[in-house]
């Protein structure tokens, strides 16, 4: 995991000795001595993480943390703190000024990688999503606010697996009003927990009696589930099992004993990234949802589906079979606008698309294709058994009318279906053209019928 990294200090030597550290690592680095080139170089050079000293003449560390985080060019770049020994103020002060982490000089070679890689590792995170979004909104899908990294923190899911009392209980001393706190000891029940339990930050005790807290934190790091978890583990001193935890993905670490506001900080950094990346996924999926789907019916819509018929195509495809194709037009549609209005007309599609989509397999793509016309296509299906599933649909249509607004009557409608088989190496658009004549046939045939095309 190569990074640029900037280091400010005003201390030659502090630099130098950042410098030769990070870059036997491989980091590339950049460095300033004071503030003012601090924020000139961070702009210049778009480090992937700013090491910033607190105590500089001039504009001290606090100052340009706070100048970083409000200039739209340098917001997104995290920032360690690096304090002097003991100022446990100035740590607070840091978190205040939107500062992402902190070390403490002098600084122990493990915890300055430690922290350095778990935030490399979020800003790479980080910079696909804003990638991503980019690219959405050059495709011209609208952006959603994700908001900053320093959200709240309340109502967090924790789990806790530690079998010492007076840790568990200075835990839940510290966090109880803040995290919904859930503790275990066995490391068997605990992976179980954590995978059902879509928890925000998992504490692993590396000094458990009953079992190895390192293999959990691996189980972890594994399981699908909790794979995105952060991990924070407490150290007993053996700072051996500390690196082996980091190299397998712990995210971050304590020794013991356990310093309250230390642990308190780091969780509720933790938590907070793991909020932020939560936001920066969800907003993902729902632009890829917006993409691809249908805003009135919630299917898939042309664009996905015409993709979609493509890969079906595609030469060379692994695992390429043949597909059914139905397509679905309901008929005299005109007449339902023209007779209760478009809204009402609406919410018909709307009923038309949901009751395809019952009639047909989970695997089974439904698409809306254009206005009152729909696809489905059906993996691995012949004409006879699409066929048969076309009928359904047919019937499930006409059998009951749509309902209208409020009481009453419903509205009848049925619907006339084509059906085809496409193969692999075939070109779409070919099969696209029969499922439109065996429409077109059910249409001439009289509508209300199901006509198949070989
Ligand atoms: P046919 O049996 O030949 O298919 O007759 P039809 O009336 O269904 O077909 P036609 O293509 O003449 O008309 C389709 C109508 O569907 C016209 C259009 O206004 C209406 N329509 C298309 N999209 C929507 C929509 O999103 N909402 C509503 N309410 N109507 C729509
Ligand atoms: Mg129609
Ligand atoms: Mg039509």
């Amino acid at each position: 995991m190569s990074a640029r990294i900037l280091v400010v200090d005003d201390v030659a030597p502090n630099v130098r000795l950042l410098e030769a550290k990070l870059g036997a690592e491989y980091f590339d680095v950049v460095t300033a001595m004071n503030g003012v080139d601090g924020l000139a170089r961070a702009v210049e050079s778009q480090p992937d993480l700013i090491l910033l000293d607190v105590m500089m003449p001039g504009m001290d560390g606090f100052e340009v943390c706070r100048r970083l985080k409000t200039d739209c060019k340098t917001s997104h770049i995290p920032i360690v703190m690096v304090t002097a020994l003991g100022e446990r103020s100035d740590r607070v002060r840091g978190l205040e000024a939107g500062a992402d982490d902190f070390l403490t000089k002098p600084l122990d070679d493990l915890e300055l990688f430690a922290r350095v890689r778990s935030l490399v590792r979020l800003k790479m995170m980080t910079d696909e999503f804003r990638l991503r979004e980019e690219t959405s909104h050059a495709l011209g899908m609208p952006e959603f606010e994700v908001g900053s990294l320093g959200a709240d923190i309340e109502g967090a899911r924790v789990l806790v697996v530690e079998d010492l009392p007076s840790d568990v209980a200075r835990i839940r001393d510290s966090f109880a009003s803040h995290y919904n706190l859930v503790s275990e000891t066995s490391c068997d029940e605990a992976l179980t927990l954590a995978r059902g339990g879509a928890f925000d930050l998992i504490i692993v005790s590396l000094s458990l009696t009953g079992g190895d807290g390192l293999r959990l934190c691996a189980q972890l790091r594994s399981a699908e589930e909790t794979r995105q978890v952060p991990i924070l583990v407490f150290g007993d001193g053996d700072r051996g099992r500390v690196i082996k935890g980091l190299e397998i993905g712990v995210t971050d670490y304590l020794m013991k004993p356990l310093d309250r506001n230390e642990l308190f900080a780091r969780c509720a950094t933790q938590v907070r990234r793991k909020f932020y990346q939560d936001r920066l996924r969800a907003n993902y999926h729902r632009t890829i949802e917006l993409a691809v789907t249908d805003p009135l019916t919630g299917v898939y819509n042309r664009r996905y589906f015409t993709h979609h018929l493509e890969t079906l195509t595609r030469s060379g495809r692994d695992g390429a079979t043949r597909f059914a194709l139905l397509m679905l037009d309901v008929d005299h549609f005109k007449v339902v606008n023209d007779t209760y209005g478009h809204d009402a007309g609406d919410r018909v599609l709307k009923e038309f698309a949901s009751r395809i989509g019952n009639s047909v397999r989970s695997a089974d793509l439904v698409a809306r294709f254009g206005g009152e016309e729909f696809v489905v296509v059906m993996p691995d299906a012949d004409l006879n058994a699409a066929a048969r599933v076309a009928e359904r649909v047919r019937g499930r249509i006409a059998d009951v009318p749509m309902a209208k607004n409020g009481s009453g009557q419903g509205i009848p409608l049925t619907c006339s279906i084509g059906v085809t088989v496409g193969y692999p190496d075939e070109d779409p658009q070919a099969a696209i053209k029969r499922v439109d004549d065996a429409l077109y046939a059910a249409k001439a045939a009289g509508r209300d019928r199901v006509v198949t095309r070989a």
